[in-house]
């Protein structure tokens, strides 16, 4: 047997769902709805997809430009940021992995709120680190008391806002009081994966904070609302020297060629973001009235995906909706998290869930 450090030792490994080909095959049906991973239910840009042209696809025995220049460029101008102030990742994922890689040694800590993104304690575990869980107040990241768990071994605290799974957000004030209490010589991530389907007139805020010189890594993906999910690209703004020491440890050639293609078509796409954003609203709405005819708890959200909260077993409702031909996501014991879908997708889902109540 190898030796494996126990800290990787002791994490289970992701369990990856089936191919949606191979479940429908199995279930013997045409078409399943995946409502499980908050993907973009309109599909990609048609923008991005346009600009993956049979000359740019011809040119992938070529390395892909490993600095993201007209990508970072092009993400400079639209953020007011300089190009030095900003990484690309291979998802944002991979930012959430390359910041603990950089900031953290064995035994550090990480506060986070829980339950929230599960990729956060992955990141910090695998570096021999600790993921301190701060409990979720009405399911809302409770700034304080994550404020509170921040002690001398404290070198990242991971904020989700808006929140995954609970689709939950802090407003700008909040997060400015938590500033005001974090140490200035800790690392803030603060995950904005759903920032532009927000529509609660007092989130935001972050940016300030990175205006203001803090040590703050907004995280922002091309997964969700472009839908572009698949390419695997995402990015982090942060200051220069945050984003020096994290290029010390990224891989060379970390995002590809058709990704950094289709996300520079992507921004110019505000037709596709608009629709989007006007599908998600108007699911959102259907949804929520049908989850109250069916009396069943439910959160407000800022995002794409609604958290549900049940009588009974998450996993066996999970599974009894699959039979149907409908993938969900149990997000803990006695809750669901499902992603908002098109108009057909959503009311498959409402007619699953009453049969299968
Ligand atoms: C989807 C999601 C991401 C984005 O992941 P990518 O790697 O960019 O696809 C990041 N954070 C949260 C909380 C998410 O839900």
């Amino acid at each position: 047997m190898l030796r494996v450090p126990h800290y990787i030792a002791a994490l289970s490994p992701y369990v990856p769902g089936k191919p949606v080909e191979e479940l429908e095959r199995e279930l013997g049906i045409k078409e399943s709805v995946k409502l499980a991973s908050n993907e973009n239910p309109i599909g990609p840009s048609p923008k991005a997809v346009a600009a993956l042209t049979a000359h740019v696809i011809g040119g992938l025995n070529r390395y892909p430009d490993g600095g993201g220049f007209y990508l970072k460029q092009k993400l400079a101008a639209r953020l007011g940021v300089k190009e030095n102030e900003i990484i690309l990742g291979n998802g944002s994922n991979e930012l959430l992995d390359i910041a603990a890689r950089t900031f953290m040694e064995p035994g550090d800590d990480a506060v986070m709120a829980w339950p929230s993104f599960v990729v956060y304690p992955m990141a910090v575990q695998a570096m021999g680190c600790n993921a301190i869980k701060v409990d979720c107040k009405d399911l809302r990241h409770d700034l304080d008391a994550m404020a509170d768990a921040i002690t001398e071994k404290t070198r990242i605290v991971f904020i989700a806002n808006p929140n995954n799974p609970t689709g939950t957000y802090n407003a700008a004030e909040e997060f400015d009081a938590f500033m005001e209490r974090a140490p200035k010589d800790i690392l803030v991530v603060m995950d904005e994966a759903y920032y532009e389907y927000v529509t609660a007139p007092d989130y935001a805020g972050s940016m300030k904070h990175f205006r203001d010189g803090r040590n703050i890594l907004i995280l922002r993906t091309f997964s969700k609302i472009y839908g572009l999910a698949g390419l695997r690209i995402g990015y982090g703004i942060a200051g220069s020297s945050i984003v020096e020491e994290m290029n010390r440890i990224r891989e060379p050639f970390n995002t590809g060629t058709l990704a950094q293609t289709a996300a520079l078509a992507a921004l110019d796409d505000d037709g596709h973001v608009e629709r989007s954003r006007e599908v998600n609203e108007e699911g959102k709405a259907y949804l929520y009235a049908e989850l109250e005819r069916l009396k069943i708890n439910h959160v407000p959200s800022q995002t794409n995906f609604i958290f549900m909260m049940l009588d009974g077993d998450s996993g066996e409702l999970y599974g009894r909706l699959l039979q149907k031909g409908v993938i969900a996501r149990p997000a803990g014991p006695k809750a669901l998290r499902v992603t908002i879908g098109l108009p057909k997708e959503n009311k498959a889902f409402i007619k699953a869930l009453e049969d299968v109540l």
